[in-house]
């Protein structure tokens, strides 16, 4: 029988069974007991007239005092919920679906009724919500529908001190509307006491603080730097479960992969450490978790045992995880960074800033006092570290943000209001490349392919191939491939002990040295063919979770290229065609080959590899083009796909120039040739 507690199967109302229902009850007024002693409680009433008294207002509390899950609910008691929706936005998907899920219980009704969430390619709302938490990127493309924002009556900037861009651009849009619409409540909240930025920016916006309960943390750093973070943060873990008094653990890592490896090795640790040793319980958390598995990291901690949690970023402020005491911080997370020059970006393993450092650090202090183990010393700590975070806008790519603000007619970017401008450089760049895409015109404004690439929510090189491949009678492979694309990394499964089969299982693919896009288009139809057989997918060393998801954002795309009027024409023997609408969008991406095996982007010279996953990494191409650049030990190509290089003249004749592409080696040669061999 279902558990009470489970978020999205717990319906209050729809219980039909007595005995049930009892026990249902009680668990609901546990949860409203459990709301009053929120450090949120006891300002309710005040906070209330501060909204009612004011339009904006920005708001600062401490993680975990109850600003995401409580003042929406707030506000619905109060009446606000009569005149349209609350939003409320989360720079993260995972953060987005688990505080809706709570919010769900919490008022006891179904997760996607009165409470509902919103983020790219899921929409699990209805015609009943009134709550919606949606990453601040679905806010922002809300905009496109509804400029002025009618169906909502207030809403909420969360995590603001976060900086996401889509947080950044939401400030310059919300500020704007707030104008023209005296009944909008705006509030915008963080979990940092730089309140007085948000309040300048929002002309001299009220702050109302939330005091904090925190406990003392006791901070201590490494005698000497950690030559491999990883290993330490796992010995770091294990010495506090065999050594430290009961409290669960929470462990900041960079990224899936990296998490992954850490409960492989933890589990395999802690079997070793025999059966004296209490049980060690391991969460992970991390944006691409399986919904199923993220519920997990709040399940209370049996008694006896001890919980580590295993987590991104995530944890830093958008997910309060009760029960934690200790706090291991290896000092590092994922960043974007993006080189203007040659609009390359890629996301780097960065250490953080003393701010996120401080963060982290208070997350052992909720409940009692805690410990912080930093993996580095206070040397690096004080010397090394930035202050602040710089905020996105000023290290990443802007051509989406840029497209999204041309299809709101924001013409004068360089005068937008933004809170911190980002270069001048950047956005030159992405001009410069929505112009190559032909999404602007000259004059810079929205042209019809412009238009529609807008109403994909994907990276404009993404929407450009999507909307080429009209010209090509090919949409219905392309939006296979951007479906699959857009999955990420995650599409083959490659365990540890079965390496090879998983190797020769994926080389299946890549018969014919087709390149990686069209080996992720023949998983995609090969598992279609087998009716979308899950068997299918474990023999294959597919990951069936993935294809599902590539499955549903196939589906919504198919749907946008109906809305964009694009038919949906298959054109599967042709291969080429579907190869020149990759080129349409990913131009801007061609290499060639060097002579020592390594490739050179033709634009913007730089040397590059192709990944040795890619199914080209044996064949190398004389020409390619590259879906994403990735910087681990070497600057490496993903997703890459053999070109002719009079393509690229053929397409892009305002880009590309024959002498871009002609073979200085092989100049007699006819244009071309360079394919054949
Ligand atoms: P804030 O936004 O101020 O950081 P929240 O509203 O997110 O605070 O959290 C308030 C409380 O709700 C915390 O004690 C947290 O543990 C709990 N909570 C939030 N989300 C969940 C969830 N998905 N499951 C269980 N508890 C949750
Ligand atoms: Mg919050």
């Amino acid at each position: 029988k279902a558990s009470v507690m489970e978020g999205d199967k717990f319906d209050y109302e729809e219980m039909k069974d007595s005995h049930e229902k009892s026990q249902a009850k009680s668990a609901f007024e546990a949860l409203q007991e459990e709301r009053k002693r929120l450090p949120m409680y006891p300002y309710r009433d005040e906070l209330l007239k501060a909204v009612h008294d004011h339009q904006v207002l920005v708001i600062v509390g401490e993680t975990g005092s109850g600003k995401t899950t409580q003042i929406p609910q707030y506000l619905h008691e109060a009446g606000y919920t009569k005149r349209g929706m609350i939003a409320c936005t989360q720079p993260r998907r995972v953060a987005a679906m688990s505080v809706a899920a709570r919010v769900s219980q919490e008022m006891g009704v179904k997760l996607g009724h009165e409470v509902g969430y919103s983020i790219r390619f899921e929409d699990c709302t209805s015609e009943k919500t009134i709550l919606k938490y949606m990453t601040d990127g679905m806010l922002l493309r809300e905009f496109l529908g509804e400029p002025d924002l009618a169906s909502y009556s207030v809403v909420m900037v969360d995590e603001a001190h976060e900086r996401t861009l889509s947080t950044d651009i939401l400030f310059g849009l919300v500020k704007d509307i707030a104008r023209f619409r005296p009944d909008l409540k705006l509030l915008i909240s963080s979990a940092t006491l730089d309140a007085e930025k948000f309040s300048d920016y929002f002309d001299s916006a009220p702050i109302f603080k939330i005091p904090g309960r925190r406990y003392p943390v006791e901070i201590n750093y490494t005698k000497a730097p950690e030559a491999d973070y990883l290993d330490a943060a796992i010995v770091t873990s294990l010495q506090i479960h065999v050594t430290q008094p009961p409290g669960d653990i929470l462990v900041f890592l960079t990224g899936q992969e990296e998490i992954e490896t850490a409960e492989e090795i933890l589990k395999h640790r802690t079997r070793g450490l025999g059966t004296k040793i209490a049980e060690l319980i391991i969460c992970p958390i991390y944006a691409n978790l399986p919904t199923e598995l993220q519920a997990k990291i709040f399940e209370p901690t049996p008694e006896g045992a001890r919980k580590v949690v295993l987590a991104t970023n995530i944890a830093e402020t958008s997910l309060t995880i009760d029960g934690i005491k200790y706090v291991i911080d290896p000092g590092f997370c994922k960043m974007k960074s993006y080189n203007p020059r040659t609009g390359m970006e890629s996301l780097l393993v960065t250490p953080i800033s003393k701010a996120s450092a401080n963060q982290r650090a208070g997350r052992s202090g909720r409940t009692g006092p805690g410990k912080c183990f930093r993996l580095y010393t206070a040397y690096n700590f004080q010397n090394d570290l930035e202050d602040n975070t710089v905020p996105e806008i000023q290290r990443t790519n802007l051509a989406n943000v840029v497209l999204t603000l041309k299809s709101l007619g924001i013409h004068d970017l360089l005068n937008f209001d933004f809170m911190d401008p980002p270069p001048a450089e950047a956005l030159l760049k992405a001009l410069e490349l929505l112009f190559a895409l032909s999404a602007l015109n000259k004059l810079g404004e929205l042209t019809k392919v412009g238009r529609r690439m807008a109403e994909f929510p994907l990276d404009p090189m993404l929407s450009k191939m999507i909307v080429a491949s009209e010209n090509y009678k090919c949409s219905d492979e392309i939006i296979s491939i951007a479906a699959m694309l857009s999955v990420g990394n995650s599409i083959f499964y490659r365990p540890k002990d079965k390496q090879v089969h998983a190797d020769n299982a994926r080389m299946n693919f890549h018969t014919g040295n087709v390149g990686d896009h069209i080996a992720l288009l023949k998983v995609y139809n090969s598992w279609k063919e087998t009716n979308y057989s899950t068997q299918w997918c474990y023999e294959n060393y597919i990951q069936v979770r993935s294809m599902k998801r590539a499955r549903d954002i196939r589906d919504q795309l198919a749907g946008l290229l109906e809305r964009v009027e694009i038919e949906l024409t298959a054109n599967s023997n042709d291969l080429d065609a579907i190869k020149k609408s990759i080129t349409s969008g990913f131009f801007p991406h061609s290499a060639r080959l060097q002579k020592n095996g390594s490739y050179r982007t033709v634009k913007h010279p730089q040397t590059v590899h192709i990944h040795p996953s890619g199914g080209l990494a044996q064949v190398l191409p004389r020409w390619v083009v590259y879906h994403e650049l990735v910087l681990t030990t070497k600057e490496y190509m993903r997703q890459v796909t053999e070109l002719k290089p009079d393509w690229l003249v053929e397409i892009a004749p305002h880009y590309y120039q024959l002498k871009d592409v002609e073979d200085s080696s092989s100049k007699k040669m006819p244009r071309g040739a360079g394919i054949a061999s």
